[in-house]
């Protein structure tokens, strides 16, 4: 996908640092924020817009009055005590300046073992989904309060990756203090903006302050990285300045703008092949005639009232196969429900879902965009 083609973005995930909401004494800059929103409100208008913001240890730390102090010497609780302080206020700049431009903001807080859980992951999907359709802006960022070692996603680029994953964006924006990647650092009077990376080699690593340099280019490196994880999955990464007005506009007109790294993939991989390759369904839901015809011809998602029996043992977001009875599975889709919940809805319409349960999470037993057809003979093989 070349730069021309950003036109056709219709969901965008911009990743916000720390850089760009704060001046240089680390205060607040709420006039950029302000200035941001007005193009982020008006993006939003148009396409399905998540945020994921940083700002919070450093709001945090400055309503504690830790900014004296540098920002090194800080121990891990200490970053962790400034995050909590300085989140509800991030939220509160945010809905206020995206507010004035009549957007509803949403706060959301994850940890990579949130988005490593298939059931999780899928709730985070479905509530962003949800988001989405209300028009509100979901404002993501890492839960630092239970986020320590092994279940830290560690920082935003990485973070605003898997939630890129998680919501099936087709573009990401990264708004960070410089232009974009620079063919050296940036400081040195020879160095030139890289406006396209056709792909992730070791030299744009390099440049990126990466394997074999000596010093890393402010924060690059976990940039880079995220773009070559995305370009795997067939999804465009950009590299902006948080600072040069309208530059996202600019961006999805395709004007020369910060750094594009293209997509590598002719369309998006990701989960839907761990769907058909990988996973093996933990059973089965047997559905009848029609709902198969709903499902492999009409594009349509699995509804109870389908369902005609339940195989096996899963829980919500297991991969399942799906079939008719005595007949090969020709589907595969992420769970809505678990099995012992799909058997008591069995046969039911969606709006019937909560009197049989008590509750109920969606009207789908198994939604159209957690479904891969597996049969190779069915016209809507995708
Ligand atoms: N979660 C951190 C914060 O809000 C930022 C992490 C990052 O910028 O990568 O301050």
């Amino acid at each position: 996908m070349p730069r021309r083609s950003l036109g056709k973005t219709r969901r965008i995930v911009v990743k916000v640092g720390t850089g760009t909401l704060t001046d240089g004494a680390g205060r607040f800059d709420r006039k950029n924020c302000e200035r941001l929103s007005a193009e982020l409100a008006g993006l939003a208008a148009t396409h399905g817009l998540v945020l994921v913001s940083s700002g919070a240890i450093a709001l945090g730390a400055d309503r504690l009055g830790l900014v004296r102090s540098p920002r090194k010497s800080w121990d891990m609780a200490t970053k962790q005590a400034a995050a909590a302080v300085g989140q509800p206020d991030l939220m509160a700049e945010w809905g206020r300046a995206l507010g004035a431009h009549g957007r509803i903001v949403a706060q959301v807080l994850l940890t990579a073992d949130d988005l490593a859980s298939r059931k999780r992951f899928l709730n985070a999907r479905h509530t962003f989904e949800s988001l989405l359709e209300h028009g509100v802006v979901p404002v993501v960022n890492e839960n630092d309060t239970v986020a320590v070692d092994e279940i830290k996603v560690g920082d935003n680029d990485s973070l605003a990756a898997l939630v890129a994953t998680c919501v099936g964006a087709d573009l990401v924006a990264l708004l960070t203090d410089v232009e974009g990647l620079y063919d050296r650092d940036p400081c040195h009077p020879a160095a030139r903006l890289v406006a396209d990376v056709h792909k992730v080699t070791s030299e744009v690593e390099r440049m990126a302050g990466g394997a074999g340099s000596a010093s890393s280019v402010g924060g690059m490196v976990t940039k880079v990285a995220a773009a070559k994880r995305l370009a795997a999955q067939g999804v465009g990464t950009a590299l902006l300045s948080g600072r040069r007005a309208g530059a996202l506009g600019a961006l999805l007109a395709g004007d020369p703008v910060g750094t594009f790294f293209r997509p590598g993939a002719e369309r998006r991989a990701g989960r839907r092949e761990w769907l058909s390759l990988a996973a093996r369904g933990k059973g089965t839901i047997l559905v009848d005639a029609g709902a198969r015809k709903a499902l492999a011809d009409q594009g349509k998602s699995l509804l109870p009232s389908g369902v005609k029996g339940v195989e096996g043992s899963f829980g919500v977001g297991d991969p399942v196969d799906i079939a008719v009875a005595g007949e090969p599975p020709f589907a595969r889709g992420l769970a809505g429900y678990g099995a012992d919940e799909v058997r008591r809805i069995a046969g039911l319409k969606s709006s019937e879902i909560e009197r049989a349960l008590g509750y109920k999470y969606l009207d789908e037993v198994v939604h159209r965009n957690d479904m891969v057809l597996t049969d190779p003979g069915s016209e809507a093989t995708r």
